[in-house]
C-alpha cells in the first residue's frame, strides 16, 4: 500500500476526488484528505510511537506521503511545550502554555505545511512552485522548494518584513515585491499559473499544507498525553493551522485515542480561539455576525504580518471548526501588540511572534470576562520567531556608553 489516504473530499459539498494525482481546488474551494483510519488504526497503535525520532513523521500513517517516498525535509522536529507560570499568575490561571513553533526550520510552523506539500508536489513531479505569501510561507516553500530541486516564485507585499524577503532571496526564490496585500499577490500567481506553467502552493489551494499543520494537533495530544488542553488560542490568517489542529482531533477520537474527560464519558475537546486584530479582522467579523462565509475585510493593516490576510478561501473551515468546538474568535487592539511581545519575552524568556501576541490580548480579554475558568488548561500557538520580525521589534535603545576603563559608577546607577 501506497499511504493510508483513501480519497479527497471537496470541503464545500463533500464530492469524492481521487487521490492518486495531483488536484488543486474544487468548486473554488479547498480539499481534505481522507484516510481508511480504520486500516490505520490496525497497522499504528500509540505505543508503537514511542519508538519513533520526534519528528513531524513519526505520524507517517495519517500523513499523505506514500510510505516508500522520502520526505523533503529539513529535520522538522517535535516543539517545546512552555510552561509560563509567571503570566499564567497575571492573567489568573492554574495552567499555561506555549507551544513554541519557533524551533521549526525557517523559524516557523509553515514549514509543517510546506515540508508536507513541497514533499507531494515533488511526489507528482510538479518542477515549478509559486505563491503569495504574507512573508513566513515565502520563506518556507523557499527553503524547501530548494531542498528539492524546484524553481519557486514568491509574491509578496512591498512592506512584508524584510527577513521574510530575504529568506526567500537567499534561498534562490524568484521573489518579487507587490505594491498590494496578500489577495493581491494571489491574483498574480493565479493569472500566471497557464503562462508560466507553475504550481499554486497557494494556503488551501492545494489539499496537503493542512495535513503537515495537521501535525500540530497530533503532537499535542501525545504530549498532553491523549488529554488534550481544555482551551487553545491560535492566531488566524489563512486558517491551516486552526483547521488543521481540528482535523486532527477527528481523526484521533476516530481512531479512540484520546481519553475520557475527568468525570466524563467521552474525550474532552479544546474549544479553539481563531485571534485576530483590529487591523484585520474578518474571522471574527463573520464569527459575530453568525455568517457561514467572512467578508473581505477593507484596509487590512497589522504589524502581524501572518495574519493580514483580508479573504481566506477557507473562511467557511475556520468558522466550523470554532464553531464546532465551541469556541470564539475575537480581534485585539492593533496598537498593544507591541506591548504583549514585550510581556512575553520579559517575563518568560520566549520571543514570540506578533500574530502570538495577539493571542496574548485574547488571553487577557478571555480570562479578564470569564470565559476561560482559571482551573482551564491553555495553550497559546507561538507560530514563529520574534527575531524575525526586525520592524516589530525595533526600538529605541538607551545609549550604551561603555568606555575604557569602565566607570563602574555609571554602570550600577545604569
Ligand atoms: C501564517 C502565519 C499565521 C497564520 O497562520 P494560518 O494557519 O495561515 O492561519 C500566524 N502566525 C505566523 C507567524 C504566520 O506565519
Amino acid at each position: 500500500m501506497a499511504s493510508f489516504v483513501s480519497h479527497l473530499e471537496g470541503a464545500i459539498d463533500g464530492t469524492i476526488l481521487p487521490a492518486d494525482r495531483i488536484q488543486t481546488l474544487h468548486k473554488d474551494r479547498p480539499l481534505w484528505v481522507r484516510y481508511d483510519l480504520a486500516a490505520v488504526g490496525r497497522a499504528l497503535t500509540k505505543e508503537m510511537l514511542r519508538d519513533r525520532p520526534p519528528t513531524m513523521w513519526r505520524y507517517r500513517e495519517l500523513l499523505p506521503v506514500p510510505l516508500e517516498k522520502e520526505p523533503i525535509s529539513l529535520g522538522e522536529g517535535q516543539t517545546p511545550l512552555l510552561t509560563c507560570p509567571k503570566i499564567a499568575r497575571r492573567f489568573g490561571l492554574d495552567q499555561l502554555w506555549i507551544k513554541d513553533e519557533s524551533h521549526l526550520p525557517t523559524g516557523s510552523f509553515k514549514s509543517r505545511g510546506l515540508a508536507m506539500a513541497i514533499t507531494m508536489a515533488h511526489h507528482f513531479c510538479v518542477r515549478r512552485v509559486a505563491l503569495p505569501t504574507a512573508g513566513n510561507a515565502g520563506g518556507a516553500a523557499a527553503a524547501y522548494a530548494a531542498r528539492a530541486g524546484m524553481e519557486c516564485y514568491v509574491f509578496m507585499p512591498e512592506d512584508t518584513p524584510v527577513v521574510n524577503i530575504y529568506e526567500c532571496h537567499l534561498a534562490g526564490a524568484k521573489t518579487f515585491l507587490v505594491n498590494g496585500l496578500i489577495t493581491d499577490c494571489g491574483r498574480i500567481v493565479r493569472e500566471g499559473k497557464q503562462r508560466l506553467d507553475w504550481f499554486d502552493l497557494s494556503t488551501l489551494k492545494e489539499p496537503y499544507r493542512i495535513e503537515g499543520k495537521k501535525t500540530m494537533g497530533l503532537e499535542l495530544a501525545e504530549q498532553f498525553d491523549w488529554d488534550l488542553p481544555d482551551v487553545i488560542l491560535y492566531p488566524t490568517g489563512g486558517g491551516t493551522g486552526l483547521i488543521g489542529m481540528w482535523k486532527a482531533f477527528q481523526e484521533l477520537i476516530t481512531l479512540g485515542w484520546l481519553v475520557n474527560g475527568k468525570g466524563t464519558s467521552a474525550p474532552r475537546l479544546p474549544r479553539m480561539v481563531s485571534v485576530q486584530s483590529t487591523g484585520c479582522a474578518p474571522i471574527s467579523t463573520a464569527f459575530a455576525a453568525g455568517s457561514k462565509f467572512a467578508e473581505p475585510f477593507a484596509n487590512a493593516s497589522t504589524i502581524a504580518s501572518g495574519i493580514r490576510v483580508p479573504a481566506a478561501v477557507g473562511d467557511f473551515m475556520i468558522l466550523d471548526a470554532v464553531r464546532q468546538s465551541q469556541g470564539t474568535a475575537l480581534s485585539v487592539d492593533e496598537a498593544r501588540i507591541r506591548e504583549w511581545m514585550r510581556l512575553v519575552a520579559s517575563s518568560e524568556g520566549i520571543a514570540i511572534c506578533p500574530e502570538t501576541a495577539a493571542c496574548i490580548g485574547a488571553l487577557e480579554q478571555l480570562t479578564q470576562s470569564g470565559w476561560i475558568r482559571p482551573d482551564e488548561r491553555v495553550v497559546v500557538f507561538n507560530t514563529g520567531a520574534g527575531q524575525k520580525y526586525v520592524e516589530a521589534i525595533a526600538c529605541e535603545l538607551p545609549r550604551l556608553n561603555i568606555t575604557q576603563p569602565i566607570d563602574w559608577d555609571w554602570l550600577s546607577e545604569a
